[in-house]
């Protein structure tokens, strides 16, 4: 048997059998990966406190020959800045359960993982306004999805500025005149945040401020092409 650490998230929980918990991990280093934490529903179980969902730790894990044994969680960071605020906790429930959705087990999202971090800590300290719209959004580009934001995807001319256009679920922007599927049209100032969203740094991004209604219709869009691509994952008017 072979001991492992583990810089992860708790991103899911289930109950397994009388008294442990099957934890659904995501780590810089693994991806998306299952350990037992064994006794952990017990009162007093010094694994409890840590196999909440959010939670940031390192786990010391035993290898099994079927489901590796989390041992032990030295606790990182705890979402208690949700605790109690319905809103923040639904938003962290949602960017969990969207990456326990769309990622397979055991491959690496470093960047994904990064961005998850940073996201669940943000939404408990002080909420900006883009922050799960980015996760989103880090999320398609690291499966190599992102929709297509300058090029219109039937004539490929480059869409020039006041051109009129559309979002297709499917591939992303195309002029009006090109969509024969009836797309929902998109504002030149969507287009324009679903580039910054998909093409600037992280840390830049979550500070932009952008009208409520522009960042409505931008998620809307965004969670429509998602949902093409990966089905239904979070409800209507999520985020
Ligand atoms: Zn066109």
């Amino acid at each position: 048997m072979r001991n492992y650490k583990l810089e992860a998230i708790v991103i899911k929980k289930r109950n397994f059998a009388e008294k442990d918990r099957i934890l659904t991990l995501f780590s810089k280093e693994k991806g998306k990966t299952e350990a037992l934490a064994k006794g952990s529903r017990r009162p007093g179980s010094k694994l409890a406190p840590y196999s909440d969902l959010g939670t940031l730790a390192r786990f010391y894990i035993s290898r099994t020959n079927s489901i590796d044994i989390v041992k032990e969680i030295s606790p990182i960071f705890v979402p208690e800045g949700a605790r109690g605020n319905f809103l923040r906790t639904q938003k962290i429930s949602y960017l969990l359960k969207f990456t326990d959705k769309i990622f397979e087990v055991d491959e690496s999202h470093p960047k994904t993982y990064f961005v998850l971090k940073s996201a669940i800590q943000q939404i408990c300290e002080r909420e900006f306004q883009l922050t799960a719209l980015v996760f989103l959004a880090n999320c398609i580009d690291e499966l190599g999805l992102e929709p297509e934001l300058f090029v219109c995807q039937k004539c490929r001319r480059k869409i020039a500025s006041k051109e009129k256009v559309v979002f297709s679920p499917k591939v992303g922007i195309l002029h009006r005149s090109c969509d024969a599927e009836g797309n929902p049209e998109i504002l030149e100032n969507e287009t324009k945040l679903l580039r910054l969203i998909f093409n600037s740094p992280y840390e830049k991004i979550v500070k932009a401020k952008v009208d409520e209604k522009i960042f409505g219709r931008s998620y809307q869009s965004l969670l429509k092409f998602v949902e093409w691509h990966f089905g239904k994952v979070l409800p209507e008017g999520a985020m």
